[in-house]
């Protein structure tokens, strides 16, 4: 027991009706005077001070008082100005207890917590009138530690100090009121203030909107901790501090570190490519008209780039999925290298890349960005260890100019990217109005031709291919013409290409097999021994149908396929259509001959051929006009030929000085204009069966 349970000063003081009177009763005995009273008084284990209403100040106060607000001494105490930030509510309450006191003898008992020094302080606060010798009213204070706790405080508190969430009370202003013990433990320092342990400053703006709006707020932001850097859930509610009833925050906290960075990498993975660390398509419209925007914003432009590696496939298929995945990496390393850091550069999938560049209009010129890349292109590469021309195809659309949704943009600069691809010499093409005009006139013309298909609306003509020696004939090749109800005869180059891209030439194709193994069929009927030649398209030796309805053609139509020869072009043989080699391989064993098309416009790799069952090759038109210059490539190409063991045609023939200059040099066959232009069957029966009224002359 201390001394101050012994002594119980609200007994003493109430005992007498008037304070004075037991004053001067105690220092009118001998045994007492005022400095004994005094240093009773600074005994007590119960803080005792007298509060005067009109000054808003602590007049006179014991040791005890002294300890428990944190003064170093009574003149310190006294001069606090406790009006200075006092709240309205906390001045009516005093304004209510002064009338109360004047009125009758009342006191008022408070739990109060006191933060002297940061650490609270939970205090049992008696509050009564003490009128003071001017004659008016003032508060006497007994204030004695609270240890008399309720079960429920006692729980409570024990909780508090327990649990792992963060718990804390502090000033509008930021200023630490109260911590539990986790909270304590996670600050970097007990005086350190709300809103400075907030790494990111916009935090804390989002916050306080948050409570302006809803009264509460809840967000898992990055904090500073004694842990290091550390992420936070965060619950704020304002309320109201029981001991000063001043406005203040409620903050819980958990750490969610852990799930807040397991949930960071998923979000990374999912929206991440794992081959080149670039972003994918997750989330990308959604970065992207952020991007956007925010450039707006500034007042700058922007440029979206679709980056299209070309001939991709051909690299994976002969040097290996491994260089591949490299020469992806390389181009995605390029890209970053050339972004700026608020550009956006994507893959994809496959070999496709996505870049949008924000640019200063008055800096950069258009297609500054894909040029760039180009240009760091233009010399060889080093892929996988080896030396590798590496060619891009490119296609941009600007914001604003060529679009403002995302959508638009993206399908504005695929359609660029759609031409880049088929142009040999301008590899990175800016949108034009007239692309989306060609992609609706392909729509349209994709429906014609699904009709043109349904209703049987082909027709083949037959182009003859002669000796260039005797001038007689000794093939054909079959050419496409679509007999348009509308718009009469079509040219294949019209309308083959579209096919090719829509996937419709394996129908158109297998509808031009059909026809040439009945006309062949026709022929030999007919006592005509002629071979006939057929375009394939590449995409068509892919087609599992196509190779088996080859296979059947002959016993369905009685056609012969030692007299039927397959056209293909170089990219077949080069590898960039699947299972060409073994397509190939089965049809020559049912008797097909296989013919390289086009030749010399392609890749200039020549070995491939060996690999290939090549029976010949045609040599394209344009190096007819090489001829008129001596034709050294033209005579390589035989020389070639010759070792290879391969048959030659000459396309494009017009002149007569071309057909002389091929006979002399050594290719014995050519077709052109000269000879004769494609022409519908029935007139080139006629015109073989004028051939047979002439002299039969030995072929070469
Ligand atoms: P190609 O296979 O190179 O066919 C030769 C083209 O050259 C034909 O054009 C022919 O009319 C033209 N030509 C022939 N002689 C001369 C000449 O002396 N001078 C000039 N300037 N041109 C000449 P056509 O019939 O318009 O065919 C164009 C292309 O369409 C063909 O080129 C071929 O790639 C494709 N094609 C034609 N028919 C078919 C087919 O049934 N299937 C497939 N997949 N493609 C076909
Ligand atoms: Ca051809
Ligand atoms: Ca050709």
């Amino acid at each position: 027991m201390t001394l101050s349970d012994h002594l119980n000063l609200r007994k003493l003081v109430q005992d007498d009706t008037d304070e004075s009177d037991f004053l001067a009763k105690a220092l009118s005995d001998s045994r007492f005077d005022a400095r004994l009273i005094n240093s009773i008084y600074d005994r007590l284990d119960t803080g005792v001070w007298i509060f005067d209403f009109d000054e808003k100040r602590i007049i006179w106060a014991n040791n005890k008082a002294l300890e428990i607000t944190g003064a170093p001494n009574l003149t310190e105490l006294r001069s606090r100005d406790m009006g200075a930030d006092m709240s309205h509510s906390v001045e009516q309450r005093l304004n209510q207890y002064r009338q109360d006191f004047i009125q009758r003898d009342v006191s008022f008992s408070e739990i109060w917590t006191l933060y002297p020094k940061g650490k609270a302080r939970v205090l049992q606060v008696t509050l009564s009138g003490i009128r003071l010798n001017d004659g008016r009213m003032a508060m006497l204070a007994e204030a004695r530690d609270h240890h008399e706790q309720q079960p429920e405080t006692l729980r409570s508190a024990e909780a508090l100090m327990h649990t792992t969430v963060m718990i804390s009370l502090f000033a509008m202003g930021g200023s630490p009121l109260y911590r539990n013990t986790a909270a304590r433990a996670a600050c970097v320092d007990p005086d350190t203030n709300f809103f400075s342990q907030f790494q990111n400053p916009a935090d804390i703006q989002h916050l306080k909107e948050r409570i302006e709006r809803d009264r509460h707020a809840r967000m898992v932001a990055k904090v500073r901790t004694n842990d290091g850097d550390r992420w936070h859930e965060l619950t704020v509610r304002p309320c109201s501090d029981v001991v000063t009833s001043q406005p203040a925050y409620l903050v819980s906290e958990i750490d969610v570190t852990e799930l807040h960075e397991t949930k960071e990498r998923a979000q990374y993975l999912a929206s991440h490519d794992a081959l080149t660390g670039l972003s994918n398509r997750t989330f990308l419209t959604e970065r992207l008209s952020k991007v956007l925007a925010a450039a707006a914003a500034k007042g700058l432009t922007a440029t979206l780039y679709l980056v299209d590696l070309d001939d991709f496939k051909l690299i994976n298929d002969t040097m290996g999925h491994a260089a591949g995945d490299s020469l992806l990496q390389l181009v995605a390393n390029r890209l970053k290298e050339i972004a700026g850091p608020n550009d956006i550069v994507a893959r994809l999938g496959g070999d496709e890349f996505l870049i949008c560049h924000l640019e200063d209009p008055e800096a950069e010129g258009p297609g500054w960005f894909g040029k760039s890349l180009l240009g760091t292109f233009s010399y060889q590469q080093i892929i996988d260890g080896r030396p590798r021309n590496i060619s891009l195809s490119i296609g941009y659309s600007h914001y604003p100019d060529d679009g403002r949704s995302i959508d638009n943009l993206i399908r504005n600069a695929d359609l660029a990217l759609y031409q880049a691809k088929r142009e040999p010499k301008e590899k990175c093409v800016r949108f034009k109005d007239t692309m989306r005009k060609r992609r609706d006139e392909n729509l349209a013309l994709k429906k014609d031709l699904e009709r043109a298909i349904r209703e049987d609306e082909f027709v083949l003509y037959f182009q003859p291919i002669a000796f260039t020696k005797t001038n007689r004939t000794v093939s054909a090749e079959a050419l496409i013409r679509w007999l348009h109800p509308e718009k009469g005869l079509i040219a294949p180059d019209q309308f083959i290409p579209l096919a090719e891209d829509t996937g419709l030439i394996n129908e158109i194709g297998a509808w031009v097999c059909r026809s040439v193994a009945q006309a062949q069929a026709r022929f030999q009927q007919r006592g005509l021994r002629i071979a006939i030649a057929m375009n394939v398209s590449p995409w068509q030796l892919s087609d599992p149908e196509f190779t088996a309805l080859m296979m059947d053609l002959p016993d369905i139509y009685g056609c012969d396929p030692s007299q039927i020869s397959l056209e293909i072009t170089e990219n077949v043989v080069l590898g960039e259509i699947p299972d060409a080699l073994t397509a190939l391989k089965e049809l020559k064993n049912v008797g097909y001959s296989i013919v390289i098309d086009d030749f010399g416009t392609g890749y200039s790799n020549l070995a491939y051929l060996y690999n290939y069952p090549i029976d010949g090759i045609k040599i394209d038109r344009v190096f007819m006009n090489d001829i008129s210059t001596g034709g050294a490539i033209v005579k390589l190409i035989l020389s070639l030929a010759d070792a290879l063991g391969a048959s030659v045609v000459a396309e494009g023939v017009e002149t007569v000085e071309q057909r002389n200059w091929l006979s002399e040099n050594g290719c014995h066959q050519f077709q052109g204009y000269l000879y004769s232009k494609p022409i519908p069957e029935d007139r080139f029966i006629g015109f073989l069966e004028e051939q047979s009224h002439l002299e039969p002359v030995a072929s070469n």
